[in-house]
């Protein structure tokens, strides 16, 4: 990864005295360290992979430390590193994006859930879920309640994020419980301060090592018969421990309010949204204290019966804030109200959405209904008038635009080798016919969206090929699965191919080599070409990345006999290499590795180097792709088959033509991907290529003057 984080290596290494300004999620990581942790894995996805990103690169203030980092291949294995804690008085802590990170680790979250944890273990999870999210929306909620993990849902604010991991951690040791700590994506960046202290080395850890193993206990097991008795002491002993623990530390927050005969209790991670709701009404201020008492619960399971009972008692109505569905806490709460007998109303889903993200707009409509019908003296006719405002101008903006906005979904970056490789799909579903493509999780989902709009289904990471083994054998044509090399290494190469070749299946799969987990924040992954390769590579335009033959190297091994390699930007080339994994009379899975860098991590790498070489007056040259605007005709195939960003239409210079032109704006890196579709798809000839040298070589500016003399006597003429 060609992204430095030495400023935030510099912010970990803070000690006490000092004040930590920054995002939340970097303040967790300080946390950690803050906390004694030995050791720590995840896998990256947003909005979390700046936590391992960071730890990563500190890896020499860790071993100074002695704490273990390990940038695991997927959420199983980074869950299953929180076995350490079971046996031993180990620190451990884990990141991934939820929910689907969950999802993938869930084996290994039961097994550890079940025997249960010595050492404190937090997994901190990216809640993406709303705006802005990029995976299915469901709530991690789920795996705290079904497994009997900890679920810390902290208050947005960096001191009491960093007390969360630190409690979270002594939680977690006094209940033996696993504990999840739950990050939406404004915590994660939300921006602020809290004042550090000594991050402390642990006990155990790699510099002072564990003597003997623990002795064997058959008891820390997830296997039956124990595994019995392990339910027993959930629900028996961990769970009262963990209720105690919370109510002793105060870890739940209850904040007075002049109204005290109703009250509003609130997901922690929701708590600034409903600050600044109520300050619509004027009920809050902006140091956070509401006129309305409110219960802030930092932990969101176990939920403390008693804590909760005590709150609703002698109040008329109760508000509850929890987002996302199903409504779990809505229900628990419901339940322990009856158990007691307890009659205060509790509202919730019945006056704020079922599911969706709770904003401050969202809010308001909710305290808006509460406060109509259990607080109708308080001044609601301002927050009326501007959520009827909000109303009135979307609806004006539909009408005035005749329709709804047009979408402006993500694409692949300017110069992308994945692009091309679309390209050449689309023109051999010309010659073949259309073919079922199991699409898959990374960058190359963006093919999903136009021009290219390939892909039947997404069914995981790493999951296409093992998603077509049922479609294949229904298809008079062969399916195609994609899989970057994220995904292959995530999942894909077990899941699928192992599978593909014990079954004998019949399919194509297409790997894209790009060297990095690119759509996680280009990570390095075992197959990533080393620094001399990639360094070598640097003054060609489109690099490959075929010093890293790991993934050749593992499918030969496998038993892949049909393996291709083709360089992604070579468009007609891949074409016919897809035109002859679908009509080939060989029987079997069939291979084509589409080989070519990441465009974002290799511009990362070739413009400080180019501003290098410009600085010290040596050569350099770069390539550009443009359109010869007198004779493109305007029918835009060349956008059709590209999407590239940087190749778009401006008005014809013609006035008596009326179609726009394509043209090339800045911003092209002159991948080659024009001139390739071009020729692949036999085009108009109006692109050209244009190579623009600095401090060109003398010769080089004699042969300029010369061409430059003769261009300019023939226009003379
Ligand atoms: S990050 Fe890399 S692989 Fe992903 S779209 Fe951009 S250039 Fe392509
Ligand atoms: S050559 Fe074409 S496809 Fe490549 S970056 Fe330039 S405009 Fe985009």
């Amino acid at each position: 990864m060609e992204v430095s984080f030495s400023k935030e290596v510099r912010q970990l290494r803070q000690g006490a005295g000092t004040v930590f300004h920054g995002e939340g999620i970097l303040a967790i990581t300080k946390a950690l360290l803050q906390s004694g942790v030995s050791y720590v894995g995840g896998y990256q996805g947003a909005p979390v992979s700046h936590l391992l990103d960071v730890m990563v690169q500190a890896k020499a203030y860790m071993d100074e430390l002695g704490v273990h980092v390990q940038a695991c291949s997927n959420e199983a294995s980074a869950a299953a590193m929180l076995g350490a804690s079971i046996h031993y008085p180990l620190r451990g802590a884990v990141t991934w994006k939820s929910i689907v990170g969950t999802n993938v680790a869930s084996d290994a979250l039961s097994n550890l859930a079940s025997p249960g944890v010595v050492g404190g273990a937090l997994i901190v999870v990216g809640e993406d879920y709303g705006e802005g999210a990029s995976v299915i929306q469901e709530r991690t909620h789920a795996f705290a309640l079904k497994s009997s993990m900890l679920l810390l849902d902290p208050r947005p604010d960096l001191s009491v994020m960093v007390r969360m991991v630190e409690e979270g951690f002594r939680l977690s040791e006094a209940s033996n419980m696993p504990a999840i700590l739950e990050l939406r994506i404004r915590a994660c960046h939300v921006r602020g301060s809290f004042e550090c202290k000594d991050n402390v080395a642990p006990a155990v850890s790699t510099v002072l090592p564990l003597a003997e193993p623990a002795s064997f206990d058959y008891s820390k097991l997830a296997h039956p018969p124990v595994t019995f008795r392990h339910e027993k002491l959930k629900n028996e002993e961990r769970l009262p421990a963990a209720r105690r623990y919370i109510l002793e530390h105060g870890l739940n927050e209850l904040m007075p309010g002049i109204h005290a005969d109703v009250g509003i209790v609130v997901q922690g991670g929701l708590y600034n949204s409903l600050i600044r709701a109520l300050q619509q009404f004027g009920m809050a201020d902006a140091f956070g204290q509401s006129d309305i008492p409110l219960l802030v619960l930092n932990i969101t399971y176990p939920l403390v019966p008693e804590q909760i009972g005590d709150f609703f008692v002698g109040k008329r109505a109760v508000l509850l804030l929890e987002e996302g569905q199903p409504e779990y806490i809505e229900q628990e709460i419901a339940t322990l109200l009856r158990r007691r007998d307890i009659q205060t109303p509790l509202h919730g889903k019945d006056m704020l959405p079922l599911a969706g993200e709770y904003t401050v707009e969202v809010i308001a409509g909710g305290l808006l209904a509460f406060l109509g019908r259990h607080l109708p003296q308080s001044e609601t006719v301002a927050v009326s008038d501007w959520l009827r405002g909000n109303t009135d101008c979307r609806a004006d903006l539909l009408k005035s635009i005749d329709g709804p906005l047009p979408a402006r979904p993500p694409g692949f970056c300017i110069g992308c080798p994945e692009r091309p490789v679309f390209s050449a799909l689309k023109l051999a579903q010309k010659e073949v016919g259309s073919v079922h493509i199991a699409a898959d999780i990374g960058c190359h989902a963006f093919a999903t969206f136009e021009p290219f709009s390939s892909g039947h289904s997404i069914l995981g990471y790493g999951m296409s090929l093992a998603s077509s083994a049922g479609v294949a054998p229904m298809m008079k044509r062969r399916t195609l699965s994609i899989m970057g090399d994220g995904g292959f290494w995530h999942n894909g190469l077990i899941t699928g191919v192992q599978s593909a070749l014990f079954n004998a299946d019949d399919s194509v799969l297409l790997i894209f080599k790009n060297g990095y987990t690119s759509a996680t924040g280009t990570q390095e992954i075992i197959s990533t070409p080393d620094d001399k390769a990639r360094a070598s590579s640097a003054d060609k335009l489109a690099s490959m990345t075929d010093t890293n033959q790991t993934i050749e190297a593992t499918l030969k091994g496998l038993g892949v006999s049909w393996l291709r390699t083709v360089h992604a930007y070579r468009v007609d080339e891949m074409r016919r290499t897809l035109i002859d994994a679908f009509t080939s009379p060989v029987v079997g899975l069939k291979v084509i590795i589409a080989e070519g860098e990441c465009q974002l991590e290799r511009q990362r790498r070739v413009k400080p180097w180019l501003a290098g070489l410009l600085k010290r007056g040596k050569r350099v040259q770069r390539v550009r792709y443009g359109v010869d605007e007198d004779v493109c005709n305007g029918d835009h195939a060349c956008i059709r088959l590209s999407g590239c960003p940087t190749l778009t239409i401006k008005d014809n210079p013609d006035p008596l033509k009326v179609d726009p032109v394509a043209t090339v704006i800045d911003g092209c890196v002159g991948c080659g991907l024009c001139g390739e579709n071009a020729h692949a798809a036999t085009l108009c000839p109006s692109f050209y290529r244009a190579e623009i040298v600095t401090n060109a070589a003398w010769h080089e500016r004699l042969v300029d003057a010369l061409r430059s003399s003769v261009v300019r006597s023939l226009e003379r003429q």
